[in-house]
C-alpha cells in the first residue's frame, strides 16, 4: 500500500463496499498501467500462481502474488472460484486481498477483491486499447455476457469515440443484461453473430469461460484490437489459435501468458514462440511503438496478474484511510 500505512497504523479493513466507493475506473487504470509498466521495467515481479481444485464445493482455490518494488506493494490475492454461490445469491469469484509492509512483514490491511479484481480486469483491457487500438475506433464488439462483462464494457468505452456495441454469448439469456448497461451508456446496442461482430467491431473483448474457440481468425477486419480476457487456466481457449499467430501479441505477463493464458494454444501448436510476445508495459514505457499500421491485428492476452490487485488494494487502502473509512484495528 505504498506509503499509505507504517508499522504503527495496525491493521485496515477495507470492505467491498468501501472499494467500490473509493476506486474508480480511473484509479484502476492508472494503478494497472503503472504496475505493468513497473513489471516490464523489472521493478515489480509476479509469484508463481498456486491454483487447486480443493475436491470441497467444487471450489477452485489458490493465491495470486507479489512484489512491486516502484510502488512499495507486498502482498497477496486469496480466493477462487464456487460455482454454486449463484444459488445463494453472491458471485462465484470470491476473493480477499492481503498487504504486508515491505520494510517490516506486519500485515498491513485486508481488502475485499470481489469489486476490485472486476475493476482490474477491466483497467488491464482499457490499458490495452489506450495503447494499441486504433485511434479511430467506434464498435465494441463483446464475446461474454457474464459478471465481468459490463465492467468490460463501462471501461472500454472510456477509451475511444465508441458509438455502438455488438455482443454475441454462449448463452443468449444472458445478454439483455448487458444491453440494458450499454443502452444506459447512451450507446447503441445490438445483439449479433459471430461473424457479424467481427465484420462489424474495431475493438473486440472475449470475458468467457470457453475451452474452445469462439472468434476465427478469418472473421476479425484488418486493424481490429481484441483483448481476450477470459482464459486465466491451463486447458481455457477463446480465440483461433490461427488468430493469434496473425495478430501481433501482447500481455500482462509472458510466464503467464504462454503456461494459463490465450497464446497457450498458438505455442503448442507451434505456431508461435515465447519471443513474438511483447509486455504491454513495453509499449506503455515506450520502448515498444505498438501498433505500426492501421491495418495491423493487435492481440492482447490479458491472463490477470497478482500484482494488478496489489495495485488496485492499495489505493483502496490509501484512499479509505485518508476519508477516515477504513475499519482499523491493533495488531
Ligand atoms: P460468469 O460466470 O459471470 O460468466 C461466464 C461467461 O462465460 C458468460 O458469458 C457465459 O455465457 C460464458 N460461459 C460459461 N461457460 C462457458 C463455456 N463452457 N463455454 C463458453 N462460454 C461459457 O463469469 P465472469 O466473472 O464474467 O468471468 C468470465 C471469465 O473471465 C471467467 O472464465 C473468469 O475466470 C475470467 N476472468 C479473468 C480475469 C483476468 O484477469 N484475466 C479476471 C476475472 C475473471
Amino acid at each position: 500500500m505504498g506509503d499509505a500505512g507504517t508499522s504503527n497504523d495496525g491493521l485496515l479493513i477495507i470492505s467491498e463496499e468501501v472499494c467500490a466507493e473509493v476506486v474508480s475506473r480511473k484509479d484502476a487504470f492508472d494503478a494497472v498501467e503503472a504496475v505493468f509498466g513497473a513489471m516490464a521495467r523489472g521493478d515489480a515481479y509476479n509469484f508463481p500462481v498456486i491454483r487447486e481444485a480443493i475436491g470441497y464445493a467444487d471450489a477452485l482455490y489458490g493465491f495470486k502474488s507479489g512484489f512491486d518494488k516502484a510502488g512499495k506493494s507486498l502482498g497477496v490475492k486469496s480466493g477462487g472460484f464456487w460455482p454454486g454461490n449463484m444459488a445463494k445469491g453472491l458471485t462465484n469469484h470470491q476473493s480477499t486481498i492481503f498487504l504486508f509492509n515491505p520494510d517490516t512483514g506486519q500485515l498491513q490491511a485486508l481488502v475485499g477483491g470481489n469489486y476490485l479484481t472486476a475493476v482490474r480486469t477491466a483497467a488491464s483491457s482499457s490499458v490495452s486499447i489506450a495503447h494499441l487500438a486504433r485511434k479511430d475506433a467506434k464498435v465494441l464488439g463483446m464475446v461474454g455476457a457474464g459478471h465481468q462483462s459490463t465492467f468490460q464494457v463501462r471501461a472500454a468505452v472510456e477509451q475511444r469515440d465508441i458509438e455502438k456495441v455488438v455482443a454475441w454469448n454462449p448463452h443468449p439469456d444472458m445478454l439483455p443484461k448487458l444491453g440494458a448497461v450499454v443502452e444506459e451508456l447512451g450507446l447503441e446496442f445490438e445483439a449479433v453473430t459471430q461473424e457479424e461482430l467481427g465484420a462489424q467491431a474495431d475493438v473486440i473483448i472475449t470475458i468467457t469461460s470457453a475451452f474452445e474457440p469462439l472468434m476465427m481468425a478469418d472473421w476479425i477486419k484488418p486493424g481490429t484490437h481484441i483483448a481476450c480476457m477470459g482464459t486465466d487456466t491451463k486447458g481455457k481457449m477463446e480465440v483461433d489459435a490461427n488468430l493469434v499467430a496473425r495478430a501481433t501479441v501482447f500481455t500482462d505477463e509472458i510466464a503467464q501468458s504462454i503456461s494459463i493464458g490465450e497464446t497457450q494454444h498458438a505455442i503448442e501448436a507451434g505456431l508461435i514462440t515465447e519471443t513474438d510476445i511483447t509486455p504491454i508495459g513495453a509499449v506503455i514505457n515506450g520502448t515498444h511503438a505498438g501498433r505500426s499500421n492501421d491495418e495491423e491485428i493487435t492481440l492482447f492476452d490479458g491472463t490477470g496478474v497478482g500484482l494488478q490487485d496489489l495495485a488496485v488494494a492499495s489505493v483502496a487502502a490509501r484512499v479509505a484511510k485518508e476519508k477516515g473509512i477504513a475499519t482499523s484495528v491493533a495488531l
